[in-house]
């Protein structure tokens, strides 16, 4: 079905109980390659009655063979699955270039991300412990972490095997039972792990896989009753709903929503050392990444030569098929291109400082030119909104306290930089900025699988990666026993 002939699993059934199953409507939806809109396979459309079974196959396994295994059999699993994951990188990188459109590199780099997340989480899975509390004369008080029971994980299509490690790697690192429910525009490599975890010996039913559109297996999953942790990733909109279908069995949710993320750029930076950063941070991934830095703030001083030299950038961007590797794949899909089209729309009486060049791109994939505009007021639409495109903006500021106002004057909060070599300033903003990860004179430190993420505002709620994920998919019990 698909350029890569040795599939090792059927991408058009879903994982439940170990076993690969039809879905029980017996219905389909296409896979198209973004690349050249082509349909390349076919995925279940999987419904309520399928996330029932899943959701009663994770329980039984909670309350069965998984439930026992020990927190370091757990970690030895998840760290063989880790070395599995890492001899198939060329494969799984090859599936999620099709299905997603990420060039071959990025999507190589992801699957070496998925491989650490299950190293990282393997390690730390018998290192979590509770505490001993000194309570009253007579007692002994101790807390124990549990596992939340059944865990829904409701994955976007930007990227797949990142997400995946971070909140099902962590999940079952703490002995959770997950039900996992992929973008329907992004299925291939969560049925490959999962499969993959069934090899290395994962009890039947600790990982279940359907496929399906989000408001019906994803829908079914948030809101059903056995379920008791959900992690969602994805937008504003989707993520509230999200929350108020769980709220409706008083179920915890972790939600990272994307932002707005600021780049600052003071007139003593390093700017031959910002300059990398502060366009790749806008158009990895065809800048369909949660903590994309689309917004790029300069000190009037230096203003002209950062903007300058961010377009001459620009102009050498490639844009093309995942397959030809480039600095820029297309689009996931038609309808994000119509989104993005209409945000390029909304500058067009904007001066564009640069473009990327489409170079042999065909006419049915989903290509925009990545574009920088220049000179934009903080309160432009396309300052304000997730792009969630290949569209970076730049922003003059006068000094301190205004680079600050526009940082932390957007909805959102998730990622910001301060390029400085002022040290008091980089303590002071690093404090005063409303996110959830600053970073000083870099940006994203390379992925970071160890560094707690999560945002504030729209940006959503709860931590995924780093140690601090493992304390939100369990949870807390006070053992407080009386002796005399
Ligand atoms: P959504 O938020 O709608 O989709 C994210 C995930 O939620 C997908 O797995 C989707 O499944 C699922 N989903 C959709 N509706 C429901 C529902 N009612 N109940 C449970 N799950 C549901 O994002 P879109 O794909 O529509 O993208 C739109 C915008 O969202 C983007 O332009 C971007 O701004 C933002 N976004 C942000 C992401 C981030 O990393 N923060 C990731 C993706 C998008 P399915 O795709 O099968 O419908």
């Amino acid at each position: 079905m698909t350029e890569n002939n040795d599939l090792w699993f059927d991408p058009s059934k879903c994982l439940i109980n170990g076993e690969w199953v039809a879905p029980v409507g017996g219905e389909y939806l296409a896979l198209e390659n973004p690349s050249t809109g082509e349909v390349i396979g076919q995925i279940a459309r999987g419904q309520a009655a399928d996330i029932d079974a899943a959701v009663g196959a994770a329980q039984a396994a909670r309350d069965g063979e998984w439930g026992r295994w020990s927190a370091l059999q757990r970690g030895r699993m998840l760290t063989e699955l880790g070395r599995l994951v890492l001899t198939k990188t060329e494969e799984l990188a090859r599936l999620e270039a099709q299905d997603v459109g990420k060039p071959l590199k990025q999507a190589r780099a992801d699957a070496i991300a998925l491989a650490r997340y299950l190293e990282f989480y393997g390690g730390a899975a018998d290192k979590l412990h509770g505490e001993t509390i000194p309570y009253l004369e007579g007692y002994t008080v101790y807390t124990l972490r549990e596992p939340h029971g059944v865990t829904g994980h409701i994955v976007p299509w930007n990227y797949p095997m990142q997400i995946i490690g971070r909140s099902v790697g962590a999940a079952l690192a703490t002995g959770n039972a997950c039900v996992l429910k992929p973008a329907e525009d992004a299925c291939l490599t969560a049925l490959a792990f999962a499969d993959l975890a069934r090899q290395v010996g994962l009890p039947a039913g600790a990982l279940n896989v359907v496929p399906g559109l989000g408001g019906e297996a994803g829908a079914a999953l948030t809101g059903h009753g056995g379920v008791n942790h959900i992690s969602f990733t994805g937008s504003v909109m989707t993520g509230s709903m999200v929350q108020a279908s769980a709220a409706k069995n008083v179920v915890p949710v972790t939600l990272e929503l994307g932002g707005k993320s600021p780049q600052i750029v003071f007139e003593d930076a390093d700017i031959d050392a910002a300059l990398p950063f502060l366009v790749n941070a806008g158009i990895q991934n065809a800048g369909q990444t949660c903590s994309a830095s689309s917004r790029i703030l300069i000190h009037k001083n230096v203003y002209d030569q950062v903007v300058e030299r961010m377009a001459a950038r620009y102009g050498e961007l490639r844009v093309g098929p995942a397959m030809d590797d480039l600095d820029v794949g297309p689009l996931i899909s038609a309808k994000q291109k119509g989104i993005i089209d209409g945000f390029l729309d909304l500058g067009s009486d904007l001066e564009a400082a640069g473009r990327g060049v489409l170079e042999n791109a065909p006419d049915g994939g989903n290509y925009v030119r990545p574009t920088l505009f220049a000179g934009v007021d903080a309160h432009h639409a396309l300052a304000q909104d997730e792009i969630f495109g290949p569209v970076q903006v730049a922003i003059a500021f006068e000094d301190e306290a205004e680079a600050l106002a526009i940082a932390n004057g957007t909805d959102y909060g998730l990622v910001a930089s301060v390029w400085t070599a002022n040290g008091a300033r980089q303590m002071r903003m690093a404090k005063a900025i409303r996110s959830g990860q600053v970073f000083i004179n870099n940006y994203g430190a390379g992925g970071g699988v160890e560094l707690p993420f999560g945002g504030v505002g729209k940006s959503g709620h709860g931590r995924e990666k780093g140690f601090e994920a493992l304390y939100g998919f369990t949870t807390l019990k006070t053992v407080a026993a009386y002796h005399g």
